[in-house]
């Protein structure tokens, strides 16, 4: 059965991981965050509108976004932040949509919406099943902290800029515990798959 699934959880609960087993499976993985990346391009007119709201100086000499001083600019400035949102969150939705249609067009049965905030941008009308990986916090802290090699308190305050995992887990349509193994984190996947009626001539039919 043909299926579009939106993936999404906390930072480090395992959505990358979980996303590269769906890609294994055969599935066409949307990835949110590249597509965040790739919309400021040079050449882009999202990068375009960018410099006309904030001006040239946030364009490098390599004709690259300076993320960083883009970043310095919003960091106090909650108006500038609503700014780019209204420029950036459009072409990020305009584009996974377009993905989404030529994913659809070329009759892929298995298509995955990688959006690692889909509830908090309000995109779940995207999908037609959410699958939340989840992971109980202090193990999301953990692993984050090793991942990213940063402090307890950074990880938390990462952590605390989005919508808590407790609350995300609750909110899907099905949720991987990824706190185990990544082979147990796989058969809860290919079971999820199973329930929803996806099957894969070469790993779920048995
Ligand atoms: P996300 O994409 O949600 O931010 P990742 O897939 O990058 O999360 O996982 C976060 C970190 O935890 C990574 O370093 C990853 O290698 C590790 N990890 C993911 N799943 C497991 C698991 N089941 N067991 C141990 N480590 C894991």
């Amino acid at each position: 059965m043909r299926m579009v699934i939106g993936l999404t959880g906390g930072i480090a609960s395992g959505k990358s991981t979980v996303s590269s087993m769906l890609s294994e499976l055969g599935a066409v993985v949307i990835d949110a965050d590249q597509i965040a990346r790739e919309v400021v391009k040079p050449g882009e007119p999202t990068l375009e509108a960018i410099v006309d709201q904030f001006g040239i100086e946030v364009i490098q000499r390599n004709g690259h976004l300076d993320r960083e001083k883009l970043g310095s600019m919003i960091f106090h400035d909650a108006q500038k932040r609503s700014a780019l949102n209204g420029i950036i969150h459009p072409a990020i939705r305009e584009r996974m949509t377009e993905r989404k249609r030529q994913a659809q067009e070329r009759d892929e049965d298995l298509i995955v919406l990688d959006i690692p905030l889909l509830f908090e941008s309000e995109l779940t009308y995207l999908v037609e099943k959410i699958l939340v990986v989840y992971v109980p916090e202090d193990i999301q802290k953990q692993r984050l902290m090793q991942r990213d090699e940063i402090d307890e308190h950074t990880a938390l305050a990462k952590m605390e800029s989005q919508m808590s995992i407790e609350e995300k887990k609750d909110k899907g349509h099905a949720y991987i515990d990824n706190s185990g193994t990544r082979e147990e984190t796989k058969t809860q996947l290919l079971k999820i798959l199973q329930t929803w009626g996806y099957v894969n001539n070469d790993e779920t039919k048995s």
